[in-house]
């Protein structure tokens, strides 16, 4: 067995080591002998997404989000929305989220049409929503609590189409309004959490990884891996946001 992982935009989306999430992905295939090969889609990659069963997509500056605008309506675009709809698993953080929706109004008004393959949008704030923060997962996506990083001006907004992925436990969330966090639908993940967010989370990664295998090969029973080191830091994260959420 394995796993074919796209990094789409690692020039420009990886914004706290957001790219470490694929490193996680990969040692955790390795720990259960499963093979995973990772190629890095820059700005300008002619390479099709056709072929991938999992794409990562990571976090970046309004900047960085205008500065891809050209390359992704080259193609990339429309050829998201097709792997989607085909049930490719995509974990997409911040602004890689963002981008999949329809649209990003910044807070000073500038417009950045996006991919439109999961239906929300987001619209910038003069504040920025910042810290540590955590929600717990839909229960039918297993109803575990994540911790992670979320720093964002962006409020998104879900259409009804998509499921949130979460209810917001301490912190912001999608806009810091509804209590919902991230987005779901089919395979698609999309979270405001940046950072080591799946090292952290060892029940998301294995989410991700269940997810693609089931895709690709009709079943999947993930072997159990020590996660002493992971679970420790993910609830001493979990007591101090309880304390102070
Ligand atoms: N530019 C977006 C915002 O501020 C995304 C930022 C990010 O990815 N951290 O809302």
């Amino acid at each position: 067995m394995e796993l074919k992982i796209c990094h789409l935009y690692p020039d420009v989306l990886n914004l706290y080591g957001d790219g470490g999430n694929i490193r996680c992905l990969t040692q955790r295939l390795k720990w259960r002998g499963i093979g995973a090969e990772v190629t890095k889609m820059p700005l300008g990659s002619k390479e099709s997404l056709k072929g991938f069963d999992l794409t990562f997509i990571g976090g970046g500056q309004d900047f960085e989000q205008e500065v891809l605008l050209e390359d992704l309506h080259r193609g990339r675009d429309r050829e998201l929305i097709a792997a989607v709809q085909d049930g490719m698993t995509v974990l997409a953080i911040c602004g890689g989220y963002q981008m999949l929706g329809a649209y990003y109004e910044t807070h000073d008004g500038k417009r950045c049409d996006f991919v439109g393959a999961l239906d929300l949008y987001t619209v910038g704030a003069k504040t920025r929503m910042i810290g540590n923060y955590m929600y717990r997962v839909d229960e039918k996506l297993g109803g575990f609590t994540v911790v992670g990083f979320e720093n964002h001006s962006g409020k998104t907004r879900l259409g009804s189409d998509v499921e949130p992925l979460g209810k917001v436990l301490a912190g912001f969330g999608n806009n810091g309004e509804d209590g919902l966090e991230g987005a779901h639908y089919k395979n698609v993940f999309g979270t405001y959490s940046h950072g080591p967010l799946l090292p952290k989370n060892p029940d998301f990664a294995d989410l991700l990884i269940k997810t693609a295998l089931e895709q690709k090969y009709g079943r999947a029973e993930l072997a159990p891996l020590d996660d002493t080191l992971e679970r420790a830091a993910h609830d001493e994260m979990c007591r101090r946001l309880e304390k102070h959420p």
